[in-house]
C-alpha cells in the first residue's frame, strides 16, 4: 500500500553491496582474508604488543575493513570470520612463544565485534581454542567497543570476568567516540583504554583535543588502566603523549600493520 520512486543510484549501491556480501562468504574459504599485525610500543619504544587487523584481498583489488566488516556484521558471517581470527591468533602466539620470539609481557590484541561477543558460545569457544593451541591466555588481549556494552552490560561483565579468570586481558577500543559512559569504566574489568586516533590526529592544532587526551590519560591512570594512544604519526604527538603519562603507543611513526611473517 505504498508508492515509491525508483532511484537508479540507490539500486546500483545496493547491488554492489549484495555482490560484495556474496563474495565475502567465499573470501574466507578461498583464503582471501589475511591478518596483519601492527606493533604497539611502550614509553621506551620497546615492542610490547601487536594488534591483529584484517585485510581482504579481493580478486578485483583490496577492500577496506571499514567496508567489509560492517557487511560481515549484518549476518553471522562475522562470527565465522571472528572465529578464524581467534584461531589464527592463538596459532601464531603459540608458535612465537615456542620459538622464543616473544618479549616479556608481550600481548596480542584481537578485535571482537559486538555480534561475535554476544554469541552464547563465545567464551566457551575461545576457551577451547586457547586450550587446543596451547597458547598462554595472558598473552591474549580482546579489544571491545563501547557500542557492544549499551545493551546487557551485566551479561557482558559476566563473560569478561569468566575470560579474565583465565588470564585474558581487555582493552576498550576507540575510547571517547561512542556512547561513552563513565559508569562503565569503573564497573568493567578492563586492563587498557585505547585513545581513539581522531583525538590524537589534531593534538597540536586543536587545544580541545589536547585537553581531552590529557583528561583521558589522567582518568585511565587513576583507574589503574594502561592507556594506549592510537594513530601516533609524529614525534610531536609522541612527545606530548609521553610527557602526560601515556603508557603505550601505536601508529605509523613506529610501524604500519604488517603481514604476520614480516611482523615476526
Ligand atoms: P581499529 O580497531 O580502530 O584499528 C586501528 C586502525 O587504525 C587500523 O585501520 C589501522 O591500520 C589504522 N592505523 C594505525 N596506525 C595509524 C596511523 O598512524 N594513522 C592512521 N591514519 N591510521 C592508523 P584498519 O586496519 O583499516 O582497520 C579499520 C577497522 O576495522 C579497525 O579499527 C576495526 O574496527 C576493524 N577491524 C579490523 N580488523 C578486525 C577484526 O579482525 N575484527 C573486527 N571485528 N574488526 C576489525
Ligand atoms: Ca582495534
Ligand atoms: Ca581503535
Amino acid at each position: 500500500n505504498t508508492v515509491r520512486f525508483f532511484d537508479p543510484a540507490l539500486a546500483a549501491a545496493l547491488t554492489e553491496r549484495a555482490v560484495l556480501r556474496n563474495d565475502l562468504r567465499r573470501a574466507l574459504a578461498e583464503g582471501q582474508l589475511r591478518l596483519y599485525c601492527q606493533p604497539q610500543l611502550d614509553a621506551a619504544r620497546r615492542v610490547v604488543g601487536g594488534e591483529l587487523l584484517l585485510r581482504w584481498q579481493h580478486p578485483r583489488g583490496e577492500v577496506l575493513p571499514e567496508v567489509f566488516i560492517p557487511l560481515a556484521e549484518e549476518s553471522d558471517l562475522i562470527v565465522a570470520i571472528g572465529r578464524w581470527v581467534i584461531a589464527t591468533a592463538c596459532r601464531n602466539l603459540a608458535h612465537w612463544d615456542q620459538a622464543g620470539l616473544l618479549p616479556p609481557g608481550f600481548a596480542l590484541a584481537v578485535n571482537v565485534s559486538p555480534r561475535q561477543f554476544r554469541q552464547a558460545t563465545f567464551a566457551a569457544d575461545l576457551e577451547a581454542t586457547l586450550r587446543q593451541s596451547g597458547c598462554d591466555p595472558r598473552r591474549f588481549l580482546l579489544e571491545i567497543t563501547e557500542g557492544m556494552l549499551i545493551h546487557q552490560v551485566d551479561e557482558a561483565i559476566t563473560i569478561m570476568r569468566r575470560l579474565k579468570a583465565l588470564g585474558i586481558g581487555f582493552a576498550l577500543d576507540d575510547f571517547g567516540t561512542g556512547y561513552s559512559s563513565l559508569a562503565y569504566l569503573q564497573r568493567l574489568p578492563l586492563d587498557q583504554l585505547k585513545i581513539d586516533r581522531s583525538f590524537v590526529r589534531n593534538l597540536s592544532e586543536n587545544p580541545n583535543d589536547a585537553v581531552i587526551v590529557e583528561t583521558i590519560i589522567v582518568m585511565g591512570r587513576q583507574l589503574r588502566l594502561q592507556v594506549l594512544a592510537e594513530g601516533v604519526e609524529t614525534e610531536a604527538q609522541y612527545a606530548f603523549l609521553n610527557a602526560r603519562g601515556c603508557n603505550q603507543f601505536q601508529g605509523y611513526l613506529f610501524g604500519p600493520p604488517l603481514p604476520l611473517a614480516e611482523f615476526e
